[in-house]
């Protein structure tokens, strides 16, 4: 099975279920940052600024067991429901030079699900196979192996080559699980 990582959904895997990151954890992210906001008018040291700041802590860690309860659930989902799982080499650092993919990346905690993943596929003697970085997985077409160029803002692949209109995400996923199958970015029937 594939799983592709992405920004706009957190994980897509080539079966078609989607895990789309967290909304509550969104709703509590936007809050906190209210309350932030408040806080930083307040007086520092007084009754108000005191209760703001207990807030302030109390949703952070709300925020955090969020996230940490939701990525649980998916990479526990992902490694004891499969016996192969690729994922991709993820390009974090390249990826986080891109200042507004940073701040959605840093949200999902993509590192934190990588690391999950690792030792419970152990647990769970799943085979873990990661992507050669250089995998275009996002650039083949899952249907007929043909390569185009996919900027970040196309959502959806649309092959030249054989007209599959697919999901951008689902579409690499495709391409991840048939790693596991060839192991290598040869094109179907090509040998
Ligand atoms: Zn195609």
């Amino acid at each position: 099975m594939g799983v592709d990582f992405g920004v706009k959904t957190l994980a897509v895997l080539s079966s078609g279920i989607e895990f789309k990151g967290l909304k509550p954890y969104r709703n509590a992210g936007a809050k906190l940052a209210r309350v932030q906001r408040k806080l930083a008018k307040k007086v520092k040291g007084s009754k108000n600024w005191e209760k703001f700041q207990r807030s302030v802590q109390k949703l952070h860690h709300r925020v955090a067991n969020l996230r940490k309860d939701y990525l649980h659930k998916m990479t526990t989902y992902i490694a004891k429901n499969h016996s192969v799982v690729v994922i991709e080499d993820l390009n974090i650092s390249g990826m986080m030079a891109n200042h507004k993919l940073a701040a959605s990346i840093g949200d999902l905690g993509l590192h934190e699900a990588r690391r999950q993943l690792q030792y419970k596929c152990e647990r769970y003697g799943t085979k873990l196979v990661i992507a050669d970085r250089f995998f275009p997985s996002s650039q083949l077409c899952s249907n007929c192996g043909n390569k185009q160029a996919m900027p970040l803002s196309e959502r959806v692949y649309n092959c030249k080559n054989c007209g599959t209109q697919i999901d951008r995400d689902w579409n690499a996923s495709l391409n991840l699980e048939r790693y596991s199958e060839h192991g290598s970015t040869r094109k179907p029937g090509s040998g």
